[in-house]
């Protein structure tokens, strides 16, 4: 069985920009327009020489009404199954209320997660990820998914344990 990866956090974090990089794809659907990937949607990934399945999911908004409902249900569903929880958040956006939602719940999982302030390409990485330290879920890993940066050095330490 190969490890399990799931991507979440809200829309237009990075989600399937990611996905596509680690799974050296362009299946997921990547838009400027929030929350277009509505289903779960799996890929075999293949990085620093390991190799895992990851999730890539739709987004969780917060105040889900019709298909945000379906779409953060098939968040929670890959949190479950997954063995590692990639946690996006936006580097450049900063905090805002529903990251802090995604991680009340993802602090109650026993799944071991990862936060990840995306973005991080073109402004002050450290100053800016410092604020997603208050989400108390441990280290903030700085990465840029459209452009590799940080990339490598996340699935190693991410992945060694499994
Ligand atoms: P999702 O909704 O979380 O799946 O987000 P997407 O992967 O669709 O990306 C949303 C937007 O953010 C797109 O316009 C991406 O090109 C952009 N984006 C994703 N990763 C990066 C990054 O590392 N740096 C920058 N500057 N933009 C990014
Ligand atoms: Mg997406």
């Amino acid at each position: 069985m190969l490890p399990v990866v799931a991507l979440v956090g809200r829309p237009n974090v990075g989600k399937s920009t990611l996905f596509n990089r680690l799974t050296h794809s362009r299946d997921a659907l990547v838009a400027d327009f929030p929350g277009l990937t509505r289903d779960r949607q799996y890929g075999q990934a293949s990085y620093e020489q390991r190799q895992f399945i990851v999730v890539d999911t739709g987004g969780i908004t917060g105040d889900e009404e019709g298909i945000d409902t379906l779409m953060a249900q098939q968040s929670l569903q890959a949190i479950e199954e997954a063995d590692v929880v990639f946690f996006l958040v936006d580097a450049r956006a900063g905090l805002l209320p529903a990251d802090q939602l995604i991680a009340d719940h993802l602090r109650k999982t026993d799944k071991q997660v990862f936060l990840l302030a995306n973005k991080v390409d073109g402004i002050d990485g450290d100053s800016e990820s410092a604020e997603f330290f208050s989400l108390g879920l441990g280290n903030v890993h700085q990465i840029a998914a459209a452009h590799g940066r940080g990339v490598a050095q996340l699935i190693q330490s991410a992945l060694l344990p499994l």
